[in-house]
């Protein structure tokens, strides 16, 4: 087998994008038995078809990389980051126009942008993310044209999603189209369009969604049933809505069962699985992906996690703007006032994303590291300079892998067994470790603290 893509599926490495069943009938999509959209091939054959799926999936070793890609996209982009790639402008705000920000997940910008280049003519297709209410799919990426409303494309979606399907509709469809995008899906449409030419004329924008992790549907699933809706009964999640005076870091979620009846709105830290650093059914390819803005995006909308921002309930978004006509845009909405947004720092931008950064640098390489011990394959990563890092993080790192690879299991036994209780007595059994430092690292740490104290007496001793 010498196409690293057989390698990926068979590694468990897919993330659904759908850019291999693009290329060759070889490949199809799918959900698995854990609810999330994976490839599967026929056969591993080699022809010009599978050549070109394993240059266009975001986790093959043939692909290019988003350093790569913006090398060639953003050429003329002369300000780049080692976190957040090549960047024009950073800012940090809101859509003062109303209803962008009240019916976006934050600041309400991926809308307000798909929108503002409906409108003004610069693409004739939005392509984003609609909330539907198909038990098999709570949401899917749809074709938006003029006349049609961009405001009822979904919140942030952190649910599977597939590009299969919408790729071939570009094919056969004369036009220009504006497309939101997770990092990994950012990746895998500019490596098409590089190599597309039907494709790579017709995007004209990608709008890339800063991502942590992507979830399975059993993230939806949890948090209704908690709220009493059972899966089989879910028709309609909400992952983003706004509590007001709560802070936005709560993120309100509601689900509809198949009767229409709606849950209350309540802040998703209060269920389980809200947190996000316990990586509760997130693909496994998220933890081998090592870019958090969508590098490769025109411009990454984000929520601003920041101490100034996290708590105003109406949302805020941090922007990486990468291409001019996005620029030049929002630069003309903002002296009209339809934009509320201020330039911020480089570093006020990886600081929004600290953690997310953290395990996709430092855990990303501890990952690997691990991997390559073991004789795994793994995909091919980039290379990122990292100091030390503590024992105690590694653990951290890798308890949290393997406790969200337990999640997919054990959800799907508590779905079986019709016992939710099930799923939350083991699985609090795994995460509460990950909260709570190790008896190692709290004796090594209490000991640490007792010999500064130590050191500090002997020298005012020493010192009279
Ligand atoms: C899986 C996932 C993980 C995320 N992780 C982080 C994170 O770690 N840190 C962070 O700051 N932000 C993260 N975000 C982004 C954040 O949740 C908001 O989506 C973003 O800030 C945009 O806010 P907005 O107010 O501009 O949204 P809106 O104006 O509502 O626009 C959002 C746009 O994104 C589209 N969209 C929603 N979900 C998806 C999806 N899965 N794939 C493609 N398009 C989609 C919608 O259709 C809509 O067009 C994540 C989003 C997702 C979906």
């Amino acid at each position: 087998m010498n196409n690293s893509i057989y390698e990926v599926i068979n590694n468990d490495y897919c993330i659904g994008c759908g850019g291999c069943a693009y290329a060759s009938n070889n490949f199809s999509i799918g959900f698995d038995l854990f609810g999330m959209y994976k490839a599967s091939f026929k056969n591993n054959e080699l022809t010009k078809e599978t050549d070109l799926a394993d240059k266009y999936c975001p986790f093959s070793d043939k692909t290019m990389n988003e350093d790569q890609i913006s090398n060639i996209i953003f050429k003329d982009v002369e300000n780049k980051d080692i976190n957040i790639g090549r960047y024009i402008e950073n800012f940090v705000g809101y859509v003062q126009e109303e209803p962008f920000r009240s019916k976006g997940s934050s600041g309400g910008y991926g809308k307000w942008i798909l929108n503002e280049l409906l409108q003004k003519d610069e693409v004739d297709y939005v392509v984003q993310i609609k909330q539907g209410s198909e038990i098999e799919k709570l949401f899917d990426y749809e074709i938006f044209k003029k006349g049609d409303d961009v405001l009822s494309g979904s919140r942030s979606a952190y649910y599977p999603v597939t590009l299969n399907g919408v790729l071939d509709f570009v094919l056969n469809n004369k036009g220009r189209y504006v497309i939101t995008a997770l990092p990994c899906f950012a990746k895998v449409l500019r490596n098409i369009a590089l190599n597309d030419e039907i494709i790579g004329s017709r995007i004209k924008h990608i709008i890339g969604i800063v991502c942590g992790h992507l979830k399975s549907k059993a993230f939806a699933e949890l948090m209704a049933w908690q709220m009493g809706v059972k899966p089989e009964n879910l028709r309609i999640f909400e992952f983003r809505d706004k509590i007001k005076n709560l802070a936005a870091i709560q993120k309100g979620v509601y689900a509809i069962d198949k009767q229409g009846n709606k849950t209350q709105v309540v802040s998703s830290k209060t269920l389980y699985g809200g947190n996000w650093g316990h990586g509760l059914f997130k693909y496994k390819a998220c933890d081998y992906c090592d870019d958090v803005f969508g590098e490769t995006a025109d411009v990454s909308v984000g929520d601003a996690w920041l101490n100034e921002y996290i708590n105003d309930s109406g949302g805020n978004n941090v922007l990486v703007i990468r291409n001019q006509r996005i620029f030049d845009l929002t630069i003309e909405a903002v002296k009209q006032g339809r934009l509320n947004l201020i330039p911020i720092s480089v570093d006020e931008i990886v600081l929004s994303q600290a953690g997310g950064l953290r395990n996709r640098r430092e855990g990303l390489l501890v990952r690997l590291e691990r991997k390559k011990a073991q004789r795994q394959w793994t995909p091919k990563k980039r290379y990122f300079p990292i100091s030390k890092i503590e024992p105690e993080r590694k653990r951290l790192y890798i308890r949290r892998e393997k406790a969200s690879l337990l999640s997919h299991k054990l959800f799907k036994k508590a779905k079986l067994i019709d016992d939710l209780h099930f799923f939350l007595k083991k699985m609090k059994n795994k995460t509460g470790k990950l909260d709570m430092p190790s008896l190692k690292y709290r004796i090594e740490n209490k000991l640490y603290l007792a010999w500064q104290h130590y050191k500090k007496l002997i020298k005012k001793v020493l010192n009279g």
